[in-house]
């Protein structure tokens, strides 16, 4: 019951805000109204600081971008894809992007807000992964940072927390009172952990799948590939489900949803090959 007052005044908070603008709606018509407390800029910034603690962390243990070949390959794909982001919005231009691979035996990958991707071996080499398949799961990955499905979690978290520990704390973020930020940073970098490791919406992921579905076809990477790859990830499965999968039981309807837009991105991915 607690639990349901506190995300109905979360709701009434964000919903509060003036709504924030994000992507185009592209070829695939995603135009869902978002809400945020958190600006971009702080959100990009907290994801920056995780980003390069990941970063040195793996390479203190020898385990950031294992073979060069492979990161070649993986950024390669990647930058194909990032040159299709400002179909969806032009500021992503201007990202600072960077993309990584991490040793890991994760089926798994990310796209933190602001554009830091990591790739896991597992992802290339359990599934493996042919080249629209990678295109297929980055394109997912970065789709969430455009849509700043991060951000929407982490103020969706912030709200929660500031509403259990209190109103003062809320009220420092709309005072912009810098004491109260300092104490505040603490439980920034715990939502921020939390925002990355949180399993999306299943909304977020529908918009996320049908985003990188036409970023795939745009950057000349058969869209079809989104079905195949999604059905090995769904095999793969195991304990610890991927990013991609943990919000989906129902993986089936999220294969019929791309299924359905494939009509719409293949004249786009024929296009893009022939130019
Ligand atoms: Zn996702």
């Amino acid at each position: 019951m607690k639990k349901l007052l506190v995300s109905l005044l979360v709701a009434a908070l964000l919903a509060g805000c003036a709504p924030i603008k994000t992507t185009n709606a592209g070829a695939v018509g995603v135009q869902r109204k978002q809400y945020a407390l958190l600006s971009a800029k702080q959100v990009e910034g907290m994801a920056a600081q995780s980003y390069v603690a990941t970063l040195k962390d793996a390479d203190k243990k020898n385990k950031l971008n294992p073979n060069a070949q492979q990161t070649e390959r993986v950024r390669a794909i990647a930058n194909r894809l990032i040159a299709q982001t400002t179909v969806f919005r032009a500021d992503a231009a201007k990202w600072k992007w960077e993309v990584n691979v991490q040793e890991s035996p994760e089926v798994n990958a990310y796209c933190m807000p602001g554009g830091k991707i990591m790739v896991y071996t597992g992802l290339i080499e359990k599934l493996k992964a042919t080249d629209d398949e990678l295109a297929a799961v980055m394109g997912h990955e970065i789709s969430h940072a455009l849509r700043e499905h991060g951000r929407e979690r982490m103020s969706e978290a912030y709200a929660q927390q500031g509403l259990v520990l209190g109103i003062g704390l809320l009220a420092s973020i709309f005072l912009d009172d810098p004491k109260a930020a300092q104490t505040s940073m603490g439980l920034a970098s715990t939502v921020s952990s939390v925002a990355i490791t949180l399993p999306h919406s299943r909304e977020q992921e529908r918009e996320a799948d049908r985003i990188g579905l036409e970023l795939s076809a745009r950057a000349a990477y058969d869209p079809n590939a989104a079905i195949t790859l999604w059905q090995k990830m769904a095999k793969e499965g195991g304990q610890k489900p991927p990013e991609f999968l943990s919000t989906h039981p129902a993986d089936e309807a999220r294969i019929a949803d791309m299924k359905r837009l494939l009509p719409i991105v293949m004249p786009l991915y024929e296009a893009a090959k022939h130019s």
